[in-house]
Formats: C-alpha cells, structure tokens, sequence
C-alpha cells in the first residue's frame, strides 16, 4: 500500500508497504483523514527533540473500523472513530492512577512510533473512540480539540472564573472552544491581530487583546472586571509568554502550560509565593477527554469547520507540504487519504 514516509528532514517520500496483520485486542481501520500537528511540522523542519527518522507521520486520525473482533465497547466494522494516538504501560503508576496520557514510557503514534500516513492501520480497541455522527474531517480534529480540553480541566476551571487563554494556534483554539462550552468568561490573547480578528468574528470571543500591548495588564484588568484572571493558560511555547504568565494570574490563582518550550523557564519566587500560585504542566489528553470533545462536537457546542484553511491529498505530501505549512494564514491543514 502507498505510504508516505518523512525520510530525513525536509523530505517525504513515498514507499510501498506491506497491509498490517492485527492482533485480537486490536482493530484494522482504514485512515480517511489526517491533520496536520505542530509537532509534524517541527518534525519535517528537524525541530522536534528525540525524534527518530525515517518515520511515517500522522496522529490525528479519522478512521473507519474494517475489521475487530467482539469487544466490550461494541465497536463494529463500518464504525467511524476518532484514535487516542497515546500507547500507554497499563501497569505503569501513571496509567494505573489514571494518568495514561503522561505514562513514564508512553510511545504517541506518528511521533515516537509510526502513524497514520498510509491507507491501513492497526489500532488497539480501547484506543479507538467512536461517533458516526461526525465526519472523518471532524474525527481527526478531535486528538487536537483534546489537547486543548485537558489543559481546561487541568485548570479546574469553575462557572463564574475568568481565564487568559494565550496563543490561538490549533490547540488554544481547542482550549478556547472548550472553555467557552463551559460557559467561562474567555479572554484570548495572541500577537497576530489576524488571529484575533478570527477568534471574535468567528469563534465569536468578547474578549482579545494584542500579548505586545504596552497596556495589556490593565487590558487584562477590565475585561475581569477590574481583577486579575483565576487562570492563565498558555498554549504559546513562548519563553517571554510563559514567565509572564507568573505576573498575569491573580493572587490564588492557577497556571497552566500546555504550550511546550525547549529549554528552562524562570520565574521570581517572592511574587510566586506571595500570590500563592499553582502551576501546572498539561501533556496530551485522557479517554474521559476524547468521550467529552466528541460530544462537544456532536452537539455542535464546538464547531470545527472555521479552522481548516487547508487540505492535500496523502499522495501530494511529498511535493505540497513544505509550501502548505508555509502558508501565513495556515490554521489548520487537512489530508485526505481517499
Ligand atoms: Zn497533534
């Protein structure tokens, strides 16, 4: 089957490979859509740490179920589902206090082991997560809509709290979105006016402010109605954005990075101690997760269309990628293996 490959970094090829063989506690399933992640695009610019090449890419899957055998969840040929690309060590502490999605060797599929840029896959029953009532479009936004969702319930959001949501790529849109669906007061803020524009006019967001305003705090201030936010979550990777963060959350608040940066981050203790901060890391997302993101979707509660701007076809990876991503006004791409 035609399968593409990311050689080294900087090419995609395309390579003939065998169909794979599924074990029992396994389904095969046809991929149908794929999106494109930050963490694919770090990977082709030879930017992602400890990544291994050649490898097949692809961990935010559509899929439709052609073979299982008899299981639990009643998953059946024909089923279309979205997968939780996160294979987890069900007996490490993590997976066995819930936590399978930062388990101490957990392997992400398209990212520490192949993934989803060919036609057939195999895929663990209990990692496949059904609706077919959504498209397989909206099935393989929903790893993403997840990432996003799990930093909200890091955060322990409650009715009533106000939160910061900064940086409004794929995954502080899914923050956003999730958030909103709450009914929280969601005050996003980003550097690209573009993106703003996007999240008011769109995403329907009251609040956004412009990150380099030099009167972004009391910007801050009076969309909270005059306080600080309970919770600042920070979906940017960026240093200077997630130290600030340490300034921009009121006293008993929370912090939570969602957005990953390769290196240390400082911050200054007395002010840490005096607001009495928490700060938490967010990575990935639970199953509990990806059963409420569907239903967020189901119900229309977060509308996902708005932020695919661009699709490919599997086969025009190698020849279209590097000039798609290099797209200003890339949201979200979209590749269709049918
Ligand atoms: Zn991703």
């Amino acid at each position: 089957m035609k399968t593409i490959q990311l050689e080294t970094p900087g090419t995609f090829r395309e390579i003939d490979e065998p169909e794979p063989k599924r074990l029992s506690s396994e389904a095969l399933v046809r991929v149908h859509r794929i999106g494109v992640c930050g963490t694919d695009i770090h990977a082709f610019h030879g930017r992602q740490p400890f990544f291994e090449y050649p490898r097949i890419l692809g961990h935010e899957l559509g899929v439709e179920i052609l073979e299982v055998d008899q299981n639990e969840q009643n998953l059946q040929a024909g089923d279309r589902c979205s997968v939780e690309p996160y294979m987890n060590d069900v007996d490490s502490p993590a997976s066995r206090s819930g936590k399978t999605n930062c388990c101490e060797s957990l392997n992400v599929i398209g990212v520490h082991s192949d993934g989803g840029m060919r036609p057939l896959i195999t895929v663990p029953v209990h990692k496949l997560h059904k609706s077919n009532s959504l498209s397989f479009e909206q099935l393989a936004l929903i790893e993403t809509i997840c990432i996003g969702a799990h930093g909200i319930e890091r955060s322990m959001l409650k009715e009533g709290e106000n939160i910061l949501i900064v940086g409004t790529g794929p995954i502080g849109l899914g923050a956003i979105q999730f958030a909103m669906s709450l009914g929280s007061r969601v005050i996003v803020a980003d550097i690209s006016e573009e993106r703003l524009t996007f999240c008011r006019d769109v995403i329907k967001v009251k609040h956004t402010l412009k990150a380099d305003d030099s009167e972004f705090e009391n910007q801050l201030r009076s969309a909270c109605g005059g306080n600080l936010p309970q919770v600042v979550l920070d979906a940017t990777g960026n240093r200077f954005s997630m130290q600030r963060a340490f300034t921009l959350a009121a006293h008993g608040g929370r912090i939570v990075f969602v957005g990953l940066l390769m290196g240390d981050i400082a911050f200054d203790d007395p002010n840490f101690h005096k607001r009495e901060l928490t700060l938490m890391a967010s990575r990935n997302a639970t199953p509990d997760t990806f059963k409420k993101v569907i239903s967020a979707v189901e119900s229309g509660a977060i509308d996902t269309e708005p932020w695919i701007t661009h699709r490919l076809k599997l086969l025009e990876i190698p020849e279209k990628f590097e000039a798609t991503i290099a797209e200003s006004n890339l949201i979200k791409a979209i590749i269709d293996t049918d």
